[in-house]
């Protein structure tokens, strides 16, 4: 592994998007303590909105407590606890039953990084120019299209393609995908709610993403790029550079 010093900057933008009363996203991130964080709830009324500053909250105090160190297990321990608090919460208010939320994180340790996922926001990398999704969505059109029985574009087209087959909250246990990569200085990720990539494709975002505008001038880009496409969801993004 390099010992090389990496250092990573980051920014992050939520809007509610043009047709949905409230924005039931969420975002946290600790340059300091190499975490960045993405949910997007779901439930009737305040519900959505609830589980996915729940799950924020929790994941970002576990984290950032004082004797946090950002490691896989720490992050996978801190999604198992966001998982609990949501589920605790919706147990004791009927209102609240059955509320979750997606969650995509970014762990990083110098040049050493995890990705942890559950349900459809995704994290990207943009890498030596070319753009990789690192997530595969929990959602039933997407796991159809990866059997072969469904075409991206009949995914995208499906009355289906809101369901999500994992969440945060929903259920006493919690699968989480981990991927873990090493971090190259240029790197650029993403972490976005589904708002974000179902209004711009992937060649729109890898366009957008390797523009080299400050990282809040490219969340607000990318903001309003979606919302001139629709803004048929909230639309949340957190995009981390790594440096020399
Ligand atoms: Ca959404």
């Amino acid at each position: 592994m390099s010992t090389a010093t990496v250092t990573y900057q980051a920014a992050a933008a939520s809007d509610r998007g043009r047709k949905r009363p409230a924005n039931e996203d969420a975002f946290g991130f600790s340059v300091e303590h190499g975490v960045y964080v993405v949910c997007d709830g779901m439930g009737g009324a305040a519900a959505g909105e609830i589980a996915s500053t729940l799950a924020v909250d929790e994941f970002m105090h576990r984290m950032t407590e004082k004797s946090a160190k950002p490691s896989r297990e720490a992050a996978e321990s801190a999604v198992l606890a966001s998982n609990a608090a949501i589920y605790t919460r919706s147990h004791r208010n009927a209102k609240l039953s059955g509320m979750g939320t997606t969650l995509v994180s970014l762990v990083v340790e110098a040049s050493q990084a995890w990705i942890l996922n559950v349900g459809d926001s995704r994290c990207y990398r943009l890498h030596e120019d070319t753009l990789e999704q690192i997530t595969l969505d929990h959602s039933l059109v997407e796991e159809q299209v990866r059997l072969g029985r469904l075409t991206s574009e009949e995914a995208a087209r499906s009355p289906l393609r809101n369901v999500i087959t994992r969440a945060l909250g929903t259920q006493p246990h919690v699968t989480t995908d981990v991927f873990e990569l090493e971090t190259v200085p240029g790197d650029l990720f993403l972490l976005c709610s589904d708002g974000l990539t179902r209004e711009l494709c992937d060649d729109q975002l890898a366009q957008m993403l390797r523009s080299s505008h400050e990282l809040d001038v490219l969340c607000e880009d990318l903001v309003n790029a979606a919302n001139l496409s629709g803004g048929r969801d909230n639309i949340t993004c957190v995009v981390v550079r790594v440096a020399a």
